[in-house]
Order: C-alpha cells, then sequence, then structure tokens
C-alpha cells in the first residue's frame, strides 16, 4: 500500500506554476520549473528528493529552473521532448507522443500536442483508483484559454485541444500560468450570453481576490466554458486566437 500522488503548485515569477509530484516516500519529480531556488527550497523544506524534472517545451520560463535544480540534485533524470534535444539541451530522456515511462512507482503518458511550439508535448498521469486522471499541459490548454501560436497552426491546436479534451471530463488539468481571470474576462466579452462563463468569471475573481491559484482545472470545466477548447472548427480558432491577442483587457 502506498500513498496517493499528490500534485502541489509553486507560483514563481508573475504567473508561472512550477507542479511538483510526491507519494508516500521522499521521492518527488517537478513539471516544467521555471526558477530553481523557491522549488528547492519547497522541496528541502519537506525533506524531499528531487527523482525527475519534466518538461513540456523549450521557453525559458518552463526550463529555467533545471540547472539550479541538477545542481542540487545531480542524478535527477531531465525528461523532455526528444525532437527539441537541440532547444532542451539538457534532457536525459527524450520521449515522444504515445511513450509511456514510470515515476515515482505511477504511469505517465506523454502526448504530443503541437501549436504553441512545435515540438509541445503533456504528460497524463494515469489514475488510480477513485482518482482522476492529471494533466500537465505547459502553454496548450490554459484555464479559459489556450497557449499563443508561436510556432504552429490553429489546425495542429485544434487538434491538440482535442487530444486533450478526449482524456476524460474528470481529467484534472494543471496549466503553467495562471492566466484564468483575464482569459475569462475576454471570453465574457465574446460571448457575453454565456452563463457559465459569467459564473466561472465571477468564482475566478473571488478566488483571485483571496490570492488562491485558479488551476486545477478540469476538462470537463475546460469544455464548458473554454471558447477554443469549444472551436468548431481550425478556422474558428484561428478567429479566436486572432482576436485575443489583439485583445486588451
Ligand atoms: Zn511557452
Ligand atoms: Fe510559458
Amino acid at each position: 500500500m502506498h500513498a496517493a500522488t499528490t500534485v502541489s503548485l509553486i507560483p514563481v515569477l508573475n504567473d508561472n506554476y512550477v507542479f511538483v509530484l510526491h507519494g508516500g516516500g521522499r521521492g518527488a519529480a517537478v513539471v516544467d520549473p521555471a526558477v530553481a531556488e523557491p522549488v528547492v527550497a519547497w522541496l528541502e523544506e519537506r525533506g524531499l528528493e528531487l527523482e525527475a524534472i519534466l518538461h513540456t517545451h523549450h521557453h525559458n520560463d518552463h526550463i529555467g529552473g533545471a540547472p539550479g535544480l541538477l545542481q542540487r540534485w545531480p542524478q535527477a533524470a531531465v525528461i523532455a521532448s526528444a525532437a527539441d534535444r537541440e532547444r532542451i539541451p539538457l534532457q536525459t530522456q527524450g520521449v515522444q507522443g504515445g511513450d509511456q515511462f514510470m515515476l515515482l512507482g505511477r504511469r505517465l503518458r506523454v502526448i504530443e500536442v503541437p501549436g504553441h511550439t512545435r515540438h509541445h508535448i503533456a504528460y497524463a498521469l494515469e489514475p488510480e483508483a477513485e482518482e482522476a486522471p492529471e494533466l500537465f499541459c505547459g502553454d496548450t490548454l490554459f484555464a479559459g484559454g489556450c497557449g499563443r501560436l508561436f510556432e504552429g497552426t490553429p489546425e495542429q491546436m485544434l487538434s491538440s485541444l482535442q487530444s486533450l479534451s478526449a482524456l476524460g471530463a474528470d481529467t484534472r488539468v494543471w496549466c503553467a500560468h495562471e492566466y484564468t481571470e483575464g482569459n475569462l474576462r475576454w471570453a465574457a466579452e465574446v460571448e457575453p450570453e454565456n452563463e457559465a462563463i459569467r459564473k466561472r468569471l465571477a468564482f475566478v475573481q473571488q478566488l483571485r481576490s483571496e490570492g488562491r491559484p485558479t488551476i486545477p482545472s478540469s476538462i470537463g470545466l475546460e469544455q464548458a466554458t473554454n471558447l477554443f477548447m469549444r472551436a468548431k472548427n481550425a478556422a474558428a480558432l484561428r478567429q479566436l486566437r486572432g482576436h485575443k491577442d489583439l485583445w486588451r483587457g
């Protein structure tokens, strides 16, 4: 019998989240460490040893903490997209869509989600009995939004969001930025009649006014309130993305 894997979040920089996975033992893994210092402090406070670093994509606010973490825990594995080896050079375990691997006694699955960057990947932690799957999706799916299309097409982002949607409504969504309130304020302007969006916006504003994170979300909640997730086709997604890129709320 081992304790369930817990996911914790550490807010860093302006609006980034670093996620920590830890179970019953002393081992831990982190997803998308933007910086090292607060993550080292967080793990040390709890007597945890870092076993692995997971990256969703190569942007510095998702890999910047790796060198500092490796200085403290040189044995930690660094898991990232094999196709992005040049831009994530510290990786020790390259992965690609469809790969599965064990971490802290649990199975993770790699999902290819191009759009924000060409080699962006997501990690799905398979559920244990009675638990929901956990999804680490970097800058692909956000609560109420999606990542900007720096290197990909609306077609790619649409299909990436569809892959994540297929994980099921109860999947908990750990996205890497606290963008939820702005995303929903925008969405409420685009669809002022949408009751579900207005309700969620009010709830999210309450959380933020108390200084609390709006993460995790869930796939079900995104299916109900995320306009990008609800886009019927690539043309619709392209239009939404273009509108949001110019929106100054
Ligand atoms: Zn990014
Ligand atoms: Fe980012």
